[in-house]
């Protein structure tokens, strides 16, 4: 069985006298001798001697139940290796409370800037969790509500457009418990590798083929994304305005949404420029500003064109002038084209002046790199709270009193107001591989909750399992890995 040195349940337990060992899995009556039972999630697997769980997480070592991984250490870059005050311990790979009314596998206490603190550390395991991803481009993805298929079956769906990016959600429970067993064991199985940062092949019904990993640019129907545009037609308009009054006469910025037209937009009027009698396609909302030009699509700005002409009806005799400078262009400068309306007002394909090739190439340095970021949000607020305490909602009020602080394998996490703790944590700030999964189907995620020592006594919390950090170095087996400096130290800022 490939092992890596883990937590011997019974080892830590045992070392702390008069405290009860942190799993206790009673052996049913007929399982075989060589079997011990695992109870740290339902699925209750019995597992013979140098074999895994179905999880892969728990094995029978020697007879003994035991964490594969070891659970992982946090130091400070600058400390000392002998001080433990600069240690943090992660839930990655600490091991859970089920069936929930047990201590957190780590209780740990430290002191920093001479005041007493206590970490509860644990995995939880999930049913209720998804992921959010967030979709740098300006490219129709597909329409919103679209399901999101994973190797064939339905995962998750196509939700907002925000400001330069496609949100996803992914996984939660309806997926994992709410289909069949294939539906939810391959909601699982991606939600795990997205959490653990791996690449997963995606499929929206109506709409694009993708690949999206933590913090890499986002593949597009087999094209890496590059930029994040710079804004909307109507903000590139604004922004660029005054680069470019003086070069041209008229500017559209083609965007699937808010088209911008120079000359009719306040900017534009503010800069006193003439009307260009320009006649868009689309629906105007406000003076310069136009929706529904084109429909959406992997062409200019989200839309579905690729000749920008397309969307011009027309001139207005009246206004337009033969010599006019047209400039038509996306949002994130990677389209642009230069016309000069001929005698007949037919706009003629030129060459582009170098000022204004200037700024189409300014559009793109403001351009943030394409990304596609994830973040696990997770319900906390369920079981694993009687891990921590045994009056579980004032761990909830401690929270929302800001008393105790949330980091989820060392990184912040943001809790939403309202009931419950519901978590939200980017994946990229966690340690590699903090995601795992039991087959009932969840996600396990490491989860860490730190307050001042009098805080903890006040909910209720289990004092008499309070370790050092001394013991926990001494008998668990660990590994311990930098502190990802992008992340604030948990203990400070107690004072
Ligand atoms: S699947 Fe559940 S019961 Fe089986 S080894 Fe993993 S945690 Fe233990």
């Amino acid at each position: 069985m490939p092992r890596a040195p883990g937590l011997n349940q019974s080892e830590l337990g045992d070392a702390v006298p008069g405290q009860a060992p942190i799993v206790a899995a009673k052996a049913p009556e007929k399982m075989a001798r060589d079997k011990i039972q695992c109870d740290a999630c339902p699925v209750l697997c019995q597992i013979s001697e140098g074999r895994l769980g179905a999880c892969d997480r728990w094995g029978n070592v020697d007879g003994k139940l035991t964490r594969t991984d070891p659970v992982v250490l946090m130091r400070l870059a600058s400390a000392d290796p002998t001080d433990r005050d600069s240690m943090f311990v992660s839930g990655v790979g600490s091991g859970t409370t089920y069936p929930d009314y047990k201590p957190a596998p780590f209780i740990v206490g430290s002191r920093h800037d001479d005041v007493d603190l206590v970490t509860v550390v644990t995995e939880g395991i999930f049913s209720y969790c998804s992921f959010k991803v967030k979709i740098d481009t300006d490219r129709y993805l597909g329409p919103e509500q679209a399901s999101v298929r994973y190797k064939g079956e339905a995962v998750g769906h196509v939700t907002t457009i925000e400001y330069g990016s496609q949100f996803l959600s992914l996984g939660g429970v309806h997926h994992l418990t709410g289909g069949s067993k294939k539906e939810g064991r391959l909601t699982c199985e991606l939600m795990m590798n997205l959490g653990n940062r791996e690449a997963a092949e995606l499929e929206i019904e109506g709409g694009a083929a993708l690949t999206v990993q933590a913090n890499r640019a986002p593949i597009i129907n087999g094209v890496e994304e590059q930029r994040m545009r710079v804004g909307c037609g109507s903000a590139t308009i604004g922004i660029f305005a005054q680069q470019w009054f003086d070069q041209l006469d008229e500017v559209v910025v083609v965007d699937d949404h808010i088209t911008g037209v120079l000359t009719e937009h306040q900017a534009g009027r503010c800069l006193d420029m003439a009307p260009s009698g320009i006649r868009l396609r689309g629906r105007k909302s406000t003076p310069g500003r136009y929706f529904q030009v084109a429909d959406p699509g992997t062409g200019w700005g989200g839309t579905d064109i690729r000749d920008p002409l397309a969307i011009i009806e027309g001139w207005d005799a009246k206004v337009a002038r033969p010599g006019l400078r047209l400039l038509m262009v996306s949002t994130t400068g990677e389209d642009a084209e230069y016309f000069v309306l001929d005698d007949a007002l037919v706009p003629c394909k030129a060459p582009m002046p170098a000022a204004v090739r200037k700024v189409v190439d300014r559009i793109g340095e403001n351009c943030e790199p394409a990304l596609a970021t994830v973040l696990f949000l997770g319900g906390a607020g369920g079981s694993l709270r009687a891990g921590v305490t045994e009056n579980p909602v004032l761990l909830t009020r401690s929270i929302k009193k800001l008393l105790t602080r949330v980091t989820c394998g060392g990184a912040p996490a943001y809790i939403w107001p309202g009931g419950g703790i519901t978590v939200m944590v980017d994946v990229a700030r966690m340690p590699e591989r903090s995601f795992g999964s039991v087959p009932t189907p969840a996600i396990v995620a490491p989860i860490e909750f730190t307050m001042r020592r009098d805080d903890y006594r006040a909910l209720g919390g289990h004092m008499d399992r309070i370790l050092g950090m001394a013991e926990v170095v001494d008998h668990a087996a660990h590994r311990v890995i930098t502190w990802d400096s992008v992340n604030p130290w948990p203990l400070a800022s107690f004072a």
